[in-house]
């Protein structure tokens, strides 16, 4: 079972700029299913730019009615049912993913979600899926039907909080997670409407007490800011090994041991942008730029036959 963060921007600002990714995140080989959470913008590219098969997913789940969460959820189920050719997976969000509630939503419309079973929960309400356990969880946040999600499966529970203030019984909701992800879109007291901070987060994980702690959905004003430094804070307050991802950050997730879940880096196929603005920096140096074209070895098959030319004209810098 991974956890693959295609995106962990949050916020409109964030989202608009790119500064950090917004395709939100896979848990993959759940008993063998894939499950595509929040996918915001860029959701369906950052699939492919991190190798991964947007057809191979099975179910999508989608918090609530705000753009950064659903943005792409209309094309990755035209991905999972191949085209609307087959019935195929489970859509799982808010009233107002499917229904509309007031001026939110829906964000799917009533053709995207003929082919695969449709399922809305609120807070506390159930579903099994297969073996998998799946609950709604409460937000306080600009959608009023928003949720959470928490999902057990052989004894692992994985929660993730989305997007919500801070409020007294947060805690139940996801009570005996292992892995709890919270949206943190400012650290330490920075408060902003709608949002937990850094602070909120220590409150809820001292009260969960979970095996490991991701923090996500990180908001433009943290760019300069290291949501690493963050993280140790949290880690160090809470004694809880909490976790900043970063675009591209899988963790494996031992299902025996969770605390001891391995982070990894999922390979980014897109990398070659380096090599473009080495060109575009060459460009403006003749005699560099003769020499990088003379190193590198094109083979059109190969992403890889680029990398001798990085290497080789860092030199040049
Ligand atoms: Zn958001
Ligand atoms: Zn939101």
């Amino acid at each position: 079972m991974k956890i693959k963060f295609l995106g962990t921007g949050g916020g409109r600002f964030t989202t608009i700029s790119q500064q950090r990714m917004t395709g939100g995140f896979r848990i993959d080989d759940i008993n063998g299913q894939n499950y595509h959470f929040d996918p915001g913008p860029g959701a369906l590219v950052r699939t492919y730019q991190f190798g991964l098969n947007p057809i191979d997913i099975d179910g999508i789940f989608v918090s609530h009615s705000h753009t950064d969460h659903y943005n792409d959820c209309e094309i990755m189920i035209e991905a999972m049912t191949k085209g609307m050719t087959k019935e195929k997976g489970i859509i799982i969000g808010s009233g107002s993913v499917f229904e509309g509630f007031q001026q939110w939503g829906p964000c799917i419309s009533k053709y995207h979600q003929s082919k695969s079973k449709n399922i809305i929960l609120s807070a506390n309400k159930t579903q099994k899926i297969g073996n998998m356990n799946i609950k709604g969880t409460k937000t306080l946040h600009g959608d009023p039907t928003g949720v959470g999600f928490q999902l057990e499966h052989e004894n692992i529970k994985i929660s993730y909080i989305s997007d919500t203030l801070y409020f007294d019984d947060l805690w139940k909701y996801h009570e005996s997670a292992d892995i709890l992800i919270g949206n943190i879109i400012r650290p330490k007291d920075e408060h902003i409407r709608g949002h937990m901070t850094g602070n909120n987060f220590i409150q809820v994980i001292n009260q969960v007490k979970p095996q490991i702690a991701i923090m996500t959905h990180f908001s433009l004003k943290r760019k300069d800011e290291n949501p690493e430094i963050e993280a140790n804070r949290i880690k160090k307050e809470t004694g809880t090994n909490t976790i900043a991802a970063f675009d591209g950050m899988e963790l494996e997730i031992n299902k025996k041991s969770p605390k001891d879940s391995k982070v990894t880096i999922l390979k980014d196929k897109c990398i070659n942008n380096k090599n473009n603005k080495i060109r575009a920096m060459n460009i403006f140096k003749k005699d560099n730029y003769k020499q990088t074209t003379i190193n590198q070895k094109f083979n059109s098959n190969s992403n890889k036959s680029f990398s001798p030319s990085v290497e080789k004209s860092k030199k040049y810098k």
